[in-house]
């Protein structure tokens, strides 16, 4: 499986990998580096849209939570 073509600038995990590491890198190997690629809304959202998903939309479609933050 190659690596999702967002990776290195996935609004997402620039924005949430330094506070929420482990949850980040369970989205890594589930979705970014795995088999559920092609199921991340994130990346449905920038073919569909031809612009990023916002960064607080999780790789599953849920916008975060509050406390996430
Ligand atoms: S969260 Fe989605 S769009 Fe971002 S790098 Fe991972 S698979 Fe790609």
């Amino acid at each position: 499986m190659k690596d999702c073509e967002n990776l290195a600038t996935c609004g997402f995990l620039r924005k949430h990998m330094e506070a929420k590491t482990l949850a980040c890198q369970g989205f890594i190997r589930q979705y970014c580096k795995g088999d559920k690629q092609g199921d991340c809304k994130r990346r449905t959202y920038k073919q569909e849209h031809g612009a990023a998903a916002p960064d607080d939309m999780l790789p599953s479609g849920q916008m975060l939570a509050e406390h996430w933050q």
